[in-house]
């Protein structure tokens, strides 16, 4: 099979890359080695839309997130990706971390963000009144969000499924040729594809596959952040995304809400060995809950729903290794910011490959189901469970999701296989319980027809 382009890795970058080249007439396979669409380092980061006030002036990663912002903060909306537009306080505990703030906000007007400002200890407690003591002042950064991780990779990868882009999943990529002939052979899962232009958004193992073709120019060592979810109680108590003052080696551990109306706190930042790694620790948890405890002290006082791991892609370099080479696409080392940068990474790597971009007459029209708290939720419309009585018949009740949501997942163009899969369309089993109410019902549904009374 002939393909124009074919792209490794269905993260949230290779599912914005595959998104943008299908707006055109081309020709584009998306290939995961996993079960699904955004389940590797795109599902368990720290969901910040960030604006790139704090990225190294003059580095492809600072421009990417600027323009990623932009496009992400427009494409969110239309396809009902939530966002929240919180705003960040980034608060200074003590003098040193105050005498960082000139140079903050340096980084940030050569950035090209203008907004962010000093805020004095009052205006801080007025803004974030549950703060523990000792704040000498912040800097505001009034546009940072959050956004929902689960659901951004999903709409990339479904818009391109809906414009024709052949997603094959459980699909690892176990070799790469460069042909003769031009074009390259690529070797997945159930055979051999060609493709005149290959895209590596490999993510953790982007090095690798780049060493598929020679490529020696980075090597991915995994980094682990750790972060704890606190219960949906807790979410009144923290209005701002509250971060910390970088230092040389880390941007610290930061409290936040979620868009599922949790709150988090995290990450922990440590090298680790193996690719695969996703553990917690007792003493990255444990670093968490007093960092969590220091910066806002009533949060100890509400249950732990959940602790996740992921991991960042972080090479040798400070900088994305975004590279062309002759129809080849290297988009490896994606650490800290890939969720923001995502729609920018992907223009960038359209232009990049230089084909030739013929628009589709007609683009679908995508509608995202939401999963977000602050915009309503099918439990909550009269209306939709009126003319739709599985709206109303509710499944998880942590998250309260209904089997209305769950039928519209497995009905989806990228239907889940799993139930990590069914919990990042729909929330059910990530609440309180962790499945123990629905797990087994769930489980039900996801083995198929037949088993249960799948509507
Ligand atoms: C703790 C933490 C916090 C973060 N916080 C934020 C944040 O707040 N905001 C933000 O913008 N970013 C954040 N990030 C960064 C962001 O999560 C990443 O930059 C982004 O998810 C990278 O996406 P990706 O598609 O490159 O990688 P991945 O999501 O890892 O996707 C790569 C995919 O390639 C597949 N693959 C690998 N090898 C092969 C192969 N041989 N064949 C086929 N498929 C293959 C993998 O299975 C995987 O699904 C954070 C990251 C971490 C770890």
């Amino acid at each position: 099979m002939n393909r124009d382009v074919v792209i490794v890795g269905a993260g949230v970058v290779g599912a914005a890359i595959a998104r943008e080249l299908t707006r055109y007439e081309l020709d584009v396979t998306l290939l995961e080695a996993g079960p699904d669409v955004g389940a590797g380092t795109s599902k368990a980061n720290t969901a910040l839309l960030h604006t790139g006030f704090d990225a190294k002036p003059g580095t492809l990663e600072a421009r990417l997130v600027a323009r990623g912002y932009e496009l992400l903060s427009e494409y969110a909306p239309s396809v009902g990706i939530p966002v929240e537009r919180t705003g960040a306080l980034l608060v200074a505990w003590d003098e040193r971390q105050r005498g960082e703030f000139d140079g903050i906000v340096e980084r940030s007007l050569a950035n090209g963000y203008s907004a962010i400002r000093e805020l004095d200890a009052g205006e801080v407690y007025r803004r974030e009144p549950n703060l523990g003591p000792g704040a000498l002042g912040a800097l505001e950064v009034p546009d940072e969000g959050l956004i929902c991780p689960f659901t951004t990779p999903l709409a990339f990868a479904t818009e391109a499924v809906l414009a024709g882009c052949d997603l094959r999943r459980g699909a690892p990529v176990t070799g790469v040729e460069r042909l003769a002939s031009g074009g390259f052979r690529v070797d997945a899962g159930r055979g051999s594809i060609t493709a005149r232009r290959l895209v590596n958004a490999a993510g953790l193992r982007s090095d690798e596959v780049d060493r598929m073709l020679g490529g020696e120019n980075f090597t991915v060592t995994p980094r682990r952040g750790e972060l704890i979810v606190f219960d949906k109680l807790s979410r009144p108590f923290v209005r701002h995304i509250v971060l910390a003052v970088p230092t040389q080696v880390s941007k610290g551990v930061l409290v936040a809400p979620t868009v599922f109306g949790n709150v988090m706190v995290g990450p922990t930042a440590e090298d680790v060995e193996r690719k695969d790694d996703t553990s917690s620790t007792a003493a990255g948890l444990e670093y968490l809950r007093t960092e969590g405890g220091r910066i806002v002290p009533a949060l100890l006082g509400f249950e732990v729903t959940a602790v996740y791991v992921g991991l960042r892609a972080a090479t040798e370099h400070a900088d994305f290794q975004i590279r062309f080479e002759e129809g080849y696409a290297c988009v490896g080392g994606i650490r800290s910011t890939g969720l923001s940068a995502s729609m920018a990474i992907a223009e960038h790597v359209r232009d990049g490959l230089e084909l030739e971009l013929r628009p589709r007459a007609e683009r679908p029209r995508l509608s995202m189901p939401n999963l977000g708290e602050a915009f309503p939720r099918p439990y909550q419309q009269a209306d939709l469970i009126a003319s739709d009585s599985e709206y109303g018949r509710i499944v998880c009740f942590c998250e309260r999701v209904t089997r209305g949501e769950i039928r519209d997942a497995f009905a989806s163009p990228v239907p889940p296989v799993d139930l990590d899969g069914l919990r990042r369309r729909t929330r059910a089993h990530m609440g309180r319980c962790q499945g123990f109410f629905c797990g087994a019902q769930l489980a039900e549904l996801l083995a198929g027809p037949g088993t249960a009374d799948r509507a």
